[in-house]
């Protein structure tokens, strides 16, 4: 393009239509796959490289600081959006559509390098009688506490979400078969030993968690290989409250 302007118009329309939803998806599955780094900090850097380029060759009009600014605003409320649509606003973990989005991709490397994936389903055990004997309010905070709890004794590079109203389901990307019960059961005294020190103030019963597990390495098509791992953790779940919860049951490979 002869004149400067015009690429730079090229540019942006490259950048916009082209690029910016393919890197937006770039950077975040790198930001998963990565312990140390944040996307949103990679991908601004990234924007504002472009926007210093141009005032660098002097090409920097009044449309294009404009065109510049109407790109960052659209990324920004883009950023606002998809966190929004992806994140439980009770937790802050990701919701179920958040945790689906982030276990594809990562099942899929799992597969390709071979890797045996876990997935752990956890649920409170008689929560609605915290509810009822102390409101929705105090169940919110509790929910929100456990859902701290479980993150904190995960690895970075795990995934974890609110499944559904008082479930949590933990997906492991790397993880020995032996090691399961070990991950299970970290989450599961967690809840009940620091539970009881953080809320023991306001609850006069015990919070505790009952959890299924399931392993395996993934066969066939990765996503119909990981709903097959959540059905079974949920069955070993479903065996779990039958067998007097606050404990975890691990499903048989
Ligand atoms: P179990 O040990 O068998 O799991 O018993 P439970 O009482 O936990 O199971 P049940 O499914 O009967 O009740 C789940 C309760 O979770 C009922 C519902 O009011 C509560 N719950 C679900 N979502 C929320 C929420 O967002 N906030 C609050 N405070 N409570 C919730
Ligand atoms: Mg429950
Ligand atoms: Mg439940």
């Amino acid at each position: 393009v002869p004149e400067p302007s015009n690429a730079f118009v090229v540019a942006f329309r490259t950048e916009l239509y082209l690029l910016h939803p393919t890197l937006n998806e770039l950077f975040h599955f790198v930001d998963l796959t990565s312990e140390d780094s944040n996307f949103e900090e990679r991908y601004e850097g990234h924007l504002s490289q472009f926007i210093n380029g141009l005032n660098e060759f002097g090409a920097s009009t009044p449309e294009m600081e404009l065109l510049g600014e109407a790109i960052k605003r659209l990324w920004d409320q883009n950023r606002k959006l998809v966190v929004q649509s992806h994140t439980d606003s009770l937790t802050g973990l990701f919701n179920r559509r958040g945790l689906l989005k982030a276990m594809i991709p990562l099942s899929n490397v799992a597969q390709r390098n071979g890797r045996n994936v876990g997935i752990l389903m956890l649920d409170l055990d008689r929560f609605k009688a915290v509810n009822d004997s102390h409101g929705h309010p105090v169940g919110d905070a509790v929910l929100r506490r456990v859902g701290q709890l479980i993150a904190k004794t995960l690895r970075k590079s795990d995934v974890v979400g609110r499944f559904g109203g008082e479930e949590f389901l933990v997906y492991l990307c790397d993880v020995h078969p032996e090691h399961l019960l070990d991950v299970a059961e970290k989450i599961r005294s967690t809840v009940e030993l620091e539970g009881r020190a953080v809320m023991g103030g306001y609850l006069s019963e015990p919070v505790t968690v009952s959890v299924g597990a399931a392993q395996g390495d993934l066969r066939g098509t990765a996503q119909e290989a990981v709903d097959e791992l959540i059905k079974k953790a949920d069955q070993a779940l479903y065996k779990a409250k039958e067998t007097g919860r606050n404990r975890v049951v691990i499903a048989s490979s």
